[in-house]
C-alpha cells in the first residue's frame, strides 16, 4: 500500500534533488494540500492510503515545485499573522520578517501613542498582509492600502471580503497619486501612522535572486540602483498626510536601516531606535512626526 508517508518521502527526495531548501517542509504542504488535511491531521493519518488518483497532480505540483515555483503559489496560500492569505503571482508572498512591523504598530496602538481609531495607510499593499491585519486586530481602524498593480490590489480585496476586514479601503495608484484618484471617495486622506514594506532590492541584484524569488512580481522587488528609490519618495510625500504625533513604520533590507533613518532625519522626523528581526537584522525604521 502507499501511503501518505510514502507520499511524503517520495516528495521530500525529490526536491532534495532539485536543489529546494525545505524539502521537508514543501512535500508536507503539497500533500496536505491535495489531500485537504490540516497539520495534525496528515501526522494522524500518515499510515493511511494516498488517494491513486491525486498522484499525478502530486508529481506536477512536485516537478514545479522542483523547477522553483515558491510552494505558495502552487497552494494558493500563505499564512500571515494567524490569517490565511490567498495568493497568486500578482502579489509578493508575505514574509515572516513582515510580521514584525505588524506587531511594532500593534504595540504603538496598545501603548496608547496610536488613537483607539487610527487611520492608517498601508503603501504597496500586495496581498494586503500589512493593511489587512492590522485592521483586523484594530477593529476602530481604518485602514487605506494602495498598490500601484490594479491584479495585486484585486487579490487583496477579496482577502478582507474573505476574512471580514471592512474596515480596509483601497486605492489603485503610483505612490501618493493613489491617494488622488477618483475612487478615493471612502476612507481618510490624512493618517495616524503610515506603514510600507516597499520594494527595496537594489537593481543590479534583480538577476542573482534565488529561483523562488524570480517568480515573484518584479514590481514589488525593484527598488531602483541603490533599492532606496521608494524611501526617498516615501520620505519626501509624508509631510502631506502625516498628522501631527504621526507615525512611520517602513520594512527595510539588510544594511539599509541608516540610509532610510537619514532619509527620514532630512524629512523633519524623530527617528527611534530600529527594530531588529530575530537574526538581529535592523528590519523596521520607526519615526515620529513632530507634536504640535
Ligand atoms: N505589503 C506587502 C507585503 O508586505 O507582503 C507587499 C510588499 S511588496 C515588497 C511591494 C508592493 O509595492 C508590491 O505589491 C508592488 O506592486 C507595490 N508597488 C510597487 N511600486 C509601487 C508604486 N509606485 N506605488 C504603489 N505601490 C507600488
Ligand atoms: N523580503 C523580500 C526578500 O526576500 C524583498 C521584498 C521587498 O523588496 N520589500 O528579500
Amino acid at each position: 500500500m502507499f501511503t501518505l508517508r510514502d507520499a511524503w518521502r517520495e516528495g521530500r527526495a525529490a526536491l532534495a534533488q532539485s536543489g529546494v531548501e525545505t524539502p521537508q517542509l514543501d512535500s508536507e504542504i503539497i500533500i496536505r494540500y491535495l489531500t485537504c488535511k490540516g497539520r495534525e491531521e496528515f501526522y494522524r493519518d500518515l499510515g493511511e492510503p494516498f488517494p491513486a488518483e491525486l498522484l499525478a497532480r502530486c508529481y506536477q505540483l512536485l516537478r514545479e515545485r522542483g523547477r522553483g515555483v515558491p510552494v505558495a503559489y502552487l497552494v494558493g496560500e500563505k499564512e500571515f499573522f494567524g490569517f490565511s492569505f490567498k495568493v497568486t503571482p500578482a502579489v509578493l508572498i508575505p514574509r515572516p520578517e513582515t510580521e514584525i512591523l505588524v506587531e511594532t504598530a500593534l504595540e504603538l496602538w496598545q501603548q496608547g501613542d496610536l488613537p483607539v481609531s487610527p487611520r492608517i495607510l498601508d503603501i504597496g499593499t500586495g496581498s494586503g498582509a500589512i493593511a489587512i491585519s492590522l485592521a483586523l486586530k484594530i477593529q476602530n481602524a481604518e485602514v487605506v492600502a494602495t498598490d500601484v498593480k490594479a491584479e495585486a490590489l484585486a487579490v487583496a480585496r477579496q482577502i478582507a471580503l474573505r476574512l471580514g476586514a471592512k474596515n480596509t479601503f483601497f486605492r489603485h495608484g503610483d505612490l501618493w497619486q493613489a491617494l488622488e484618484t477618483a475612487e478615493s471617495d471612502s476612507g481618510p486622506r490624512s493618517f495616524d501612522l503610515v506603514v510600507s514594506n516597499p520594494p527595496y532590492i537594489p537593481k543590479g541584484e534583480l538577476m542573482r535572486l534565488t529561483p523562488e524569488l524570480q517568480q515573484e512580481p518584479r514590481e514589488a522587488l525593484d527598488g531602483g540602483e541603490d533599492g532606496l528609490d521608494f524611501y526617498r519618495r516615501i520620505s519626501a510625500g509624508l509631510g502631506q498626510v502625516l498628522q501631527h504625533g504621526g507615525w512611520v513604520l517602513l520594512e527595510v533590507g539588510q544594511g539599509q536601516a541608516p540610509a532610510v533613518r537619514e532619509l527620514l532625519a532630512q524629512a523633519g522626523l524623530t527617528v527611534f531606535p530600529p527594530v531588529c528581526d530575530l537574526s538581529g537584522v535592523e528590519r523596521v525604521v520607526k519615526a515620529r512626526q513632530q507634536e504640535l
